[in-house]
């Protein structure tokens, strides 16, 4: 397997719009994470490192390394994918409506690289009421350090 794919797009910092060709996302994209991002696959239910992972941290597009949701935003759906309420910024997401195989959805893409990344729905939690259903594959996690973790903003007194 090539596993020395060179990705030169991918930055947790660089918020500029990622445009390239399939055949140049073929060539940089793991074949996984090329059929979900590129081709709108689906990873098969609960196969998701992620699905029930709770360490702190930010989950970044697998693609294009754009922030894409916050772990204090992740909550048991128990429908076999990672699910979150609220996406990291307004930018950070793309909507898009969907209406293959014979249902009315709404495809959630990568704001950066148009990365698909799964779909939103209107049945999560509260304070946003959605369920924003992702693709582990498309996902990358980095643990929140450990200062960071362990800060507590000062209470605002006036
Ligand atoms: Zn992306």
């Amino acid at each position: 397997m090539d596993t020395t794919k060179k990705n030169s797009v991918y930055s947790n910092t660089d918020t500029s719009k990622v445009t390239m060709s399939e055949e140049e996302w073929k060539k940089i994209l793991p074949a996984d994470v090329y059929n979900i991002a590129r081709q709108k696959g689906t990873e098969r239910p609960y196969s998701s490192v992620f699905e029930n992972l709770k360490e702190t941290g930010t989950y970044y597009c697998a693609a294009c390394g754009n922030a894409l949701f916050k772990s204090d935003t992740k909550f048991e759906s128990g429908c076999g994918w990672p699910s979150f309420y609220e996406p990291i910024s307004k930018g950070s997401i793309i909507y898009t409506p969907d209406n293959t195989h014979g249902m009315e959805r709404t495809e959630v893409q990568c704001g950066r690289c148009k990365a698909h990344l799964g779909h939103v729905f209107n049945d999560g939690p509260p304070p946003t009421g959605l369920r924003y259903c992702i693709n582990g594959v498309v996902l990358d996690f980095e643990k929140a350090k450990e200062a960071e973790k362990n800060y507590k903003p000062k209470e605002n007194k006036e």
